[in-house]
């Protein structure tokens, strides 16, 4: 077999409930060691998905292959496979070191090997080895957190699944364990399949992202790939605040603003285009001090400003429409509320898409 092979394939895959495709026509291929993050809005059917992948579901047609055998009717607990959910299902009045060697113990594995394993991935999960005796119900919640991936790794499973594992910890908490599961996820080099409704937590951790929308994989591309070349007004959308434009081809070739008329200039329309949308994310719009600073250029009042950390957030009202604009704050600007201002980006900073 070749080395190229996909660890887990998805081919033609549905899952009906009634009439309801919650999964509809899925493929896709994911690499071995990759971490791939299914992201999408509520209902986009991540978890039905997950479910299949995992075993806890059976499709309703296609097949799901693992290192190329079929896996559709293979249960969870007979696949080299393992899922860390949310609810973390941690046994409570245990120890850490308990949870940890589980697997281990079931596997009818010493004592002294199981402990030697529990501490070195207590290690790896950056747990103090103090806490191997400590009851888990003491510990924090991204501590608790800490212990389930441990203990998923104990069982010493192909591939990874996670359901949502960080979407009830605090902002802060989850921003460091993001990082740490990427660290976690280089150092192990396992498959991880992770869904979340966060596509911020995708960019962080993923090697590659699956948009959802509908029971569809609307686009798989690299965090970059989605980020700057969405192939759908949705998925541009859905990466966070853009600034989106009906536009068409006039009778002179060229590309309006569908509402103004306004002549806008492009990146390399495609051939087919007649009419879509100029998304243009809030980092590539700036303040000009003359419409001639920038390909394309509007006017408006600056009417609203939002401190975000290292960068600020301004928005721009444009005859009906409102513009969002971002800077780093150590650039200069001098505008104020209620001043009127000029806007303006450049058609390279552009992305044109069809929907
Ligand atoms: P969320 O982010 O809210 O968890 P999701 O993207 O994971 O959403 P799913 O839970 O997979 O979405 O649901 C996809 C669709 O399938 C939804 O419309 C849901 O109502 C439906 N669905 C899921 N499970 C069942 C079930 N057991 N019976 C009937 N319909 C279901």
């Amino acid at each position: 077999m070749p080395d190229t092979q996909p660890i887990l394939s998805l081919k033609a895959v549905r899952k009906m409930f009634g009439p309801q495709a919650a999964v509809d026509s899925i493929d896709l291929d994911i690499a071995e060691g990759e971490f791939f993050t299914i992201v999408g809005p509520s209902g986009s059917g991540k978890t039905t998905m997950l479910r299949m992948l995992a075993g806890m579901d059976t499709p309703t047609s296609g097949d799901i292959l693992l290192r190329g055998e079929r896996i559709n009717d293979i249960p969870a607990n007979k696949r080299p496979t393992c899922m860390v959910f949310q609810s973390l299902a941690l046994f409570p009045h245990r120890t850490v070191g308990q949870n940890i060697e589980f697997p281990l113990k079931i596997r009818g594995e010493a004592p002294e090997r199981r402990k030697a394993r529990a501490l070195q991935l207590m290690d790896l999960l950056r747990l103090p080895q103090s806490y191997y005796g400590k009851n888990v119900l003491k510990c924090s919640g991204g501590e608790r957190q800490r212990v389930a991936l441990a203990r998923a790794l104990a069982y010493d499973p192909q591939i990874l699944f996670f359901d949502e594992p960080l979407s009830a910890i605090d902002y802060k908490l989850r921003k460091t364990l993001e990082k740490e599961l990427k660290d976690i996820h280089r150092e192990t080099r396992k498959t991880f399949v992770y869904i979340t409704h966060s596509l911020e937590e995708a960019m962080v951790m993923s090697d590659r992202i699956g948009v959802m929308r509908a029971g569809r994989l609307v686009q798989v591309g690299t965090p970059q790939q989605i980020y700057s070349t969405p192939n759908t007004r949705f998925v541009s959308e859905f990466v966070g605040d853009v600034n989106v434009l009906p536009v068409s081809i006039g009778h002179d070739g060229k590309l309006h603003d569908a509402t103004t008329g306004l002549h806008l200039k492009a990146p390399p329309i495609p051939r087919d285009f007649v009419q879509g949308h100029m998304v243009i994310r809030p980092e590539f719009l700036r303040f000009l001090e003359s419409p001639e600073q920038a390909d394309n250029a509007v006017s408006g009042r600056l009417y609203n400003e939002y401190a975000l950390g290292s960068r600020i957030q301004y928005q721009v009202r444009v005859g009906d429409s409102v513009f969002v604009v971002e800077k780093l704050r150590q650039q200069p600007f001098t505008g104020r509320l209620d001043d009127e201002v000029i806007i303006g980006w450049d058609a390279r900073d552009a992305i044109l898409v069809t929907d």
